[in-house]
């Protein structure tokens, strides 16, 4: 037997839950899928759980240096993994079930628990079920990917997602991949207390971001122990005891490292290998990504796709925002569009990077005159004060049309702080708006007009 509604969503990530609500709320008949863990990968996996990681680690390292800031801590200090977990585990816990009870309780909205594959472009199976609707939405995500590496057969490895399991300290942790989720997770199981090296195939870490961010990163890393080895261009893994060997070709350093635990922290793929979409007629890209138009439309009409499965963005926020423009276009008579977001993201190392728009890279290579202004972290005021004055703040404009192009905040609360500068490229207005508003002392905030005063022509 077939069920009709009048829209199936298929994942509980970021995106599927708002939508459901609102489809729901506006007195569609909808069914949602999930075939796992309510939440999705920020929930269980990804955000949540590594930033209350990050809270910890963090606990630990300024519990180190204490006495820097006149405080003794006697018998110095140890973390309990366990404890470390349970915290995590129950913060995404709080999450994973108010997503989950949200969903039950909502009128009109009929949760189904399992794989949702499509038979056809407007029905879906889920075990045994068979569901149909006009609309489909796909918020399907994506998980670690694994790349074929000579040996990695011989060897065990982690995940982001089996790394949420771990409850003891992993005495030496080999890291691949040198961006985002690696960085976070290294840094923190350093500060836990185990030995770290992270190897990096590029000749720099984050190498999306501009030559200085990487630069400082690495000196932050460095500096708190983790060994980094960068261009490593082969990567090939044995067992030598109990214990992991890297074979690795850079250039300098040793082409060996050991380690009792081993992460791949090499990017992600998409979940759309096993949803049927070929059934459906949905158009991949070569990456299995699916493929949108600038309003998350398919190339089947009827079927969208929002968040990580569709290759624009990789980020809670940019998931959430598909489902915002997806139900302003649906339900609202408001055009929004992917091509409305403006970049923003950070990367959750300590201190953090947070970004706007574009890279000074990036700005380079549009051609345009621009104009760069850049202060260390050492002239804020509050970073000094929390003795925390690593990183620096910058920032790029039109040198024409004075607006922002893009900025980046590497220090403390530079996650927060970051959002005076996107809100006024949001705005679309000068930057001299930012650099006339007064802004509270002491903040990270404060030094944002006064490095908008010292704005240099940016060298081509
Ligand atoms: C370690 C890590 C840290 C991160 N940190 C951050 C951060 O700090 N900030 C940030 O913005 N982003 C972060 N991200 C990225 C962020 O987690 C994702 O961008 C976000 O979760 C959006 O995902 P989504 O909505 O596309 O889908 P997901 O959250 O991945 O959810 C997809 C859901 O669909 C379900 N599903 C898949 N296939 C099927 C099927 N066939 N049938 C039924 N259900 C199905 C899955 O079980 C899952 O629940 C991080 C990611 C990782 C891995």
């Amino acid at each position: 037997m077939t069920t009709r509604f009048d829209a199936i969503i298929i994942g509980t990530g970021q995106a599927g839950p708002f939508l459901a609500h609102r489809l729901a709320g506006a007195g569609l008949k909808v069914a949602i899928v999930e075939r796992k863990l309510f939440g999705g990968t920020c929930v269980n996996t990804g955000c949540i759980p590594t930033k209350a990681m990050v809270a910890s680690a963090y606990v630990g390292h300024m519990a180190r240096r204490a006495a820097d800031f006149g405080v003794t801590v006697t018998d110095g200090v140890s973390v309990d993994m366990r404890r470390v977990k349970e915290r995590k585990d129950a913060i995404s816990e709080t999450s994973r079930v108010g997503v989950e009870k949200g969903l039950k309780q909502t009128e009109n909205c009929t949760v189904y628990e399992g794989h949702a594959r499509f038979e056809s472009a407007r029905l879906v199976s889920v075990g045994p079920e068979r569901i149909t609707a006009d609309r489909i939405f796909i918020n399907v995500g994506g998980r670690a990917r694994v790349p074929p590496m000579p040996g990695l057969e011989h060897v065990q490895y982690l995940t982001n997602s089996s790394m949420m399991e771990i409850d003891c300290l992993l005495p030496r942790l080999i890291v691949v991949g040198g961006s985002y989720v690696g960085l976070e997770f290294g840094q923190m199981f350093r500060r836990f207390g185990s030995e770290v090296a992270i190897i990096e195939m590029g000749p720099r870490l984050i190498q999306r971001e501009d030559e200085d961010v990487s630069g400082a990163i690495q000196e932050i890393l460095a500096g708190e122990g983790i060994q980094l080895h960068l261009n490593a261009k082969c990567i090939g893994f044995s067992r030598r005891g109990a214990e992991i060997v890297a074979q690795v070709d850079c250039t300098g350093g040793p082409n060996e490292i050991s380690g009792t635990h081993l992460l791949l922290a090499v990017g992600r793929r998409p979940n759309t290998d096993d949803l049927g979409l070929d059934k459906a007629g949905v158009e991949l890209d070569k990456h299995g990504y699916i493929v949108v138009d600038d309003q998350l439309r398919t190339s089947v009409p009827g079927i969208w796709a929002m968040g990580d499965c569709n290759g624009r963005s990789a980020f809670t926020h940019t998931s959430f925002n598909d489902s915002e423009i997806v139900a302003a276009n649906l339900l609202d008579n408001d055009p929004r569009r992917i091509s409305d977001r403006i970049q923003a993201y950070a990367l959750y190392t300590d201190p953090p990077l947070g970004r706007a728009g574009l890279t000074e890279a990036e700005v380079r290579k549009t051609g345009r005159r621009a104009l760069v202004g850049k202060r260390p972290m050492t002239k804020v005021s509050r970073a000094v004060e929390k003795g925390e004055p690593q990183g620096f703040m910058k920032v790029v404009v039109d040198a024409d049309t004075r607006e922002i192009l893009g900025a980046a905040i590497l220090g403390v609360g530079g996650d927060e702080a970051i959002h005076s500068i996107l809100d006024v490229m949001y705005a679309k207005a000068p930057y001299t708006v930012i650099q006339r508003a007064v802004h509270i002392h002491p903040t990270v905030s404060e030094l944002i007009p006064t490095m908008m005063g010292e704005l240099q022509p940016l060298a081509s």
